[in-house]
């Protein structure tokens, strides 16, 4: 029997689709984005938040070991300088116009492994790609629908990821020397009428945390596959969810207001908001990108 536990809300932020929030330690902040807004925030506890507008869709940001952010976006990986706020694509990664980023996760070894999708979500149109520290992009698996969420094991040894309307979370092998992933196998497989996998991540006892979009909850699975956590939100549409905070022991959950006509806003008037549950667990800090 599941633990049910309720999340609050922590940013009335009324975002579009909010995505890919990630705890940057280095420099004691939370990071996410607005995708279809083309915006990057930052919440600094106590200090003063800060925006960057990217100018297009922006899938994922992940802090990078040299200073700045890197990015997924529509047309490829891009670096954001925080001071001049100017935008840059490091390193395009080809595909029809309708092609944009979604969501990414950089590897324990610090590489930055991030995901496409179409506009439409035609069906094998995305793929992964992984960008390396020396700006080689390399497409590690092709013929995705909906590239979403991606995290490592405790050990790096294993990597989890959602390819949403397959409503799998699958696990691979991963090897550091080389950046390849191996050995596909199903790990979680979402019921169809709860929703679909989204965005995830993995606390520090290497249970798995999914976002389940459509049915405002994100859930635990514990290492040995079993659902033991359901963190509710008052909105249905979860998207990602990561652990932060000085202590690392808080779960914070982005949500989307899109597709939500009047009446759905009404019913659900913090759709778009950023939650935070305390859920007796801890989870890694982002690995900077190395490059
Ligand atoms: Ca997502």
């Amino acid at each position: 029997m599941a633990t049910h536990l309720t999340a609050e809300l922590f940013l009335d932020t009324r975002a579009t689709l909010a995505e890919s929030p990630v705890w940057d330690a280095a420099a004691g902040r939370l990071l996410w984005v607005d995708i279809p807004a083309g915006l990057v925030h930052a919440h600094v506890p106590g200090g003063q938040p800060r925006t960057w507008p990217v100018g297009t869709d922006v899938g994922v940001v992940r802090p990078a070991r040299d200073g700045g952010l890197v990015l997924g976006i529509r047309g490829g990986f891009a670096r954001l300088d925080e001071d001049t706020g100017a935008v840059t694509l490091a390193a395009p990664v080809d595909g029809p116009p309708d092609l944009r980023f979604n969501d990414g996760e950089v590897s324990p070894d610090g590489r930055f492994f991030a995901g496409t999708m179409s506009d439409d979500q035609r069906e094998g149109a995305g793929s992964l790609h992984r960008l390396d520290p020396d700006g080689t992009v390399t497409t590690v698996l092709p013929g995705v629908t909906v590239s979403n969420g991606l995290s490592w094991s405790p050990d790096g040894r294993t990597v989890h990821y959602a390819d949403s309307p397959t409503r799998r979370v699958d696990a691979f092998d991963y090897d550091a020397g080389s950046g390849t992933l191996s050995g596909r196998r199903t790990v979680v497989t979402i019921e169809p009428d709860a929703g679909v996998p989204d965005g995830l991540c993995v606390d520090d006892d290497g249970g798995l945390w999914v976002a389940v979009n459509g049915s405002g909850a994100v859930r635990r699975y514990a290492p040995d596959g079993a659902l033991d956590v359901v963190v509710e939100l008052p909105v249905a549409q979860a998207t990602s969810c990561c652990f932060g905070g000085p202590a690392r022991d808080l779960l914070y959950i982005s949500t989307a207001r899109e597709h939500l006509d009047a009446d759905a806003l009404d019913a659900e008037p913090l759709a778009g908001g950023l939650f935070v549950a305390r859920v007796g667990r801890t989870g890694p800090p982002a690995v900077p990108f190395a490059g």
